[in-house]
């Protein structure tokens, strides 16, 4: 089978499960017990770890907490933040294209009495500045944004919208579940207050993340657990200490490699959208051509059902919209939000392409997609 399916998870990078193997086998002590050696240790391997994982978002050591990854990050930014806030800010600011760990947070709260609005996205899906002017006032309280789109892969002008939001004395929250390890990301020049990453997509395994806290606001978050006082109270639990070394070490081969490793990834998926185009000119490509993730590519296949392809393509791992959604009928709705008709939405694929793939795989995928266009319109070449 041929990977290509980057945006759902990445592989686990051998060199990261190396490093973690070890707290399986032997340093296996509770962190949070510092009475023996042995899990004062392993404290002082996750305190190492979180000075990596800040380093790779240009954050302090001191403003990471650890998390089961962005799901659980998204709910505690937004839902942590507005459980505190007693003033008279009373609304969250976001996207029609966020992640449904966003979208659901802030439809909780909608019924909970908060005001939820949304900004504008263009056919891109890139948020319009305009509306984010009209939409973002002195009773926001956040401003939830991702860096980049999990299905189309839009960068979003994060800089602007944070200096839009900070006019009205808004925080910014960004979901760079999908940014970290793969565009640069630094939490001063975006200058967001709240951050989440997620470890399986940057090549670490799966089940942990952060969030960044801006120093000072950490006392501005509720907890969603209460236990005990790892992570100063605000993630009670035993710490996933793999998980922790594992997404460290991922994030530091991310750091040294991200230049080379985006500039070949983009060169990868441009073969391949050169080389589809050259064999099916009637597809459409979604999303930002030039500002978007190097690995992603929309798809719009008109005419044919992006499931009935999928199908005919068993030797592809591949999603139609995304796969936090495959089941349902509905068509994505980040591609209707863009504009796209429902049956294009439902004629569409997404391909992630990522660090271990190959040409030569590139080109059977550009070769089997097209047998399989062809064959379900009917056409033998
Ligand atoms: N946000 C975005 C943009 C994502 O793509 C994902 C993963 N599909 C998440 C959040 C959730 O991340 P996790 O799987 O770590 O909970």
């Amino acid at each position: 089978v041929i990977y290509l399916d980057y945006h759902s998870t990445t592989p686990c990078d051998p060199r990261v499960l190396k490093v973690m193997l070890p707290y399986f086998e032997e340093d296996y002590a509770n962190p949070s017990n510092n009475y023996h050696y042995a899990g004062r240790m392993v404290q002082s391997h996750i305190e190492e770890a979180r000075r990596k994982i800040a380093s790779i978002i240009n954050a302090n050591e001191k403003e990471i907490i650890f998390t089961s990854g962005a799901t659980e990050s998204n709910n505690l930014a937004i839902l942590g933040l507005a459980r505190t806030y007693q003033g008279k800010r009373n609304k969250i600011v976001t996207t029609p294209i966020e992640h449904k760990s966003v979208l659901k947070s802030c439809e909780y709260l909608e019924k909970h009495g908060l005001v939820i609005d949304y900004l504008d996205v263009d056919h891109t899906g890139a948020v319009i500045l305009e509306s984010a002017k009209d939409i973002i006032d002195e009773t926001t309280l956040l401003v939830s944004i991702q860096a980049c789109n999990n299905e189309i892969g839009t960068i979003q002008p994060l800089v602007e919208i944070s200096n839009i939001a900070k006019e009205s004395g808004a925080l910014v929250h960004c979901d760079a579940a999908q940014a970290v390890g793969k565009i640069p990301v630094d939490v001063a020049h975006f200058d967001v207050d709240f951050l989440s990453i997620s470890s399986h997509k940057l090549y670490g395994p799966k089940g942990v993340g952060a969030l960044f806290i801006r120093k000072g606001l950490r006392r501005s978050l509720e907890p969603l657990y209460w236990g005990g006082d790892q992570e100063l109270g605000l993630r009670p639990g035993t710490h996933n200490v793999p998980g922790i070394i594992g997404m460290a070490e991922a994030c530091l081969i991310c750091e040294e490699e991200m230049v080379l490793e985006s500039s070949e990834t983009k060169d990868l998926r441009d073969l391949f959208e050169r080389s589809l185009k050259k064999n099916i000119p009637d597809i459409k490509f979604n999303g930002n051509e030039h500002n978007r993730l190097p690995g992603n590519s929309n798809i719009t296949f008109p005419g044919v059902e992006g499931d009935a392809l999928l199908l005919n393509l068993p030797q592809l791992a591949l999603s139609i919209g995304s796969a936090c959604n495959t089941g349902a009928i509905e068509p994505s709705y980040v591609l209707t939000a863009i504009g796209l008709s429902r049956e294009y939405a439902n004629s569409t694929i997404r391909i992630g392409i990522g660090r271990f793939t190959t040409e030569a795989e590139i080109m059977t995928a550009v070769k089997e997609i097209t047998d399989a266009y062809n064959l379900l319109l009917n056409k033998v070449i």
